[in-house]
């Protein structure tokens, strides 16, 4: 028991393209076992931040620490070995393989038991009877599973999310909401970036505003729903 360990923690990070700063000094932290939303309006910096911790991104000032290891100046494979698991906003699934060949590619990089897993995996994301159809054939919403899929496949400490379920339908968007609680029950940590509201609702206790490259608002998502300058700066009222 005692108080609550930071998994992840971000100091004075900042990223310019150019003379735009994306993210700008921003010092973050998430705890262990928290499922944690990032929302904020378009250009706001959310992926851009979640590209700097994956390394995807190096920052142009600063650093991130998780889990005892600072991350900064290591390639995204060896944090990857750390713990960190992501799904990126744009697709990444390869269309011309099978969802079971997909898993495979990451599975690869582990020493996992790797029909144990394949089996576990494919049940988790409600894709088992699916196991050798190809990946093109599927549906926006079970090519968004597969890749949450592919990324628990590596049994991540923190996943991060960048809208899971944007373009999903109501049905899809509440799949998606459940596989989150069950990893998160296992005891994974999230970090998701979303706009729907109705799904943050769903799953998180606690939300970050990003806000031109800083962080504008956080707290319990009762209080940032309400918060009017939250609602004038990202829902436009
Ligand atoms: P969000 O995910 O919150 O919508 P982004 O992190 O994608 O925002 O973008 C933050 C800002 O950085 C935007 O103004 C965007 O145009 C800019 N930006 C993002 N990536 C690049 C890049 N590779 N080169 C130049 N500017 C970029
Ligand atoms: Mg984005």
């Amino acid at each position: 028991g005692g108080g609550t360990d930071t998994l992840l923690a971000t100091e004075q990070l900042t990223k310019n393209f150019g003379g735009l700063t994306a993210v700008d000094s921003v010092d973050f932290s998430i705890d262990e076992g928290e499922i944690r939303c990032l929302i904020g309006p378009n250009g706001a910096g959310k992926s851009t931040l979640l590209e700097l911790i994956t390394g995807q991104l190096s920052p142009s000032e600063g650093s991130i620490y998780f889990d005892g290891h600072e991350l900064t100046g290591l390639p995204p494979h060896e944090r990857i070995d750390t713990g960190i698991s992501v799904k990126f906003q744009s697709p990444h699934v390869y269309e011309n393989l099978t969802v079971e060949q997909n898993l495979q590619v990451p599975l690869q990089r582990t020493d996992r038991d790797a029909d144990g897993v394949m089996a576990e995996t494919l049940d988790r994301i409600s894709l088992a009877e699916k196991a050798t159809t190809g990946a093109s054939e599927l549906s926006h919403g079970e090519k968004q599973r597969l890749e949450i899929g592919m990324a628990v496949t590596l049994d991540p400490t923190l996943m991060l999310l960048d809208e899971p379920v944007a373009g999903m339908s109501v049905d899809e968007t509440a799949d998606v909401a459940e596989l989150i609680g069950s990893l998160h029950d296992d005891g994974m940590t999230f970090l998701v970036v979303e706009h729907d509201m109705e799904f943050v609702r769903r799953i998180s206790e606690r939300v970050t505003v990003l806000n031109q490259g800083s962080i504008f608002r956080q707290g319990p998502i009762e209080e940032i729903e309400t918060d009017e300058d939250v609602r004038r700066i990202y829902l436009g009222e």
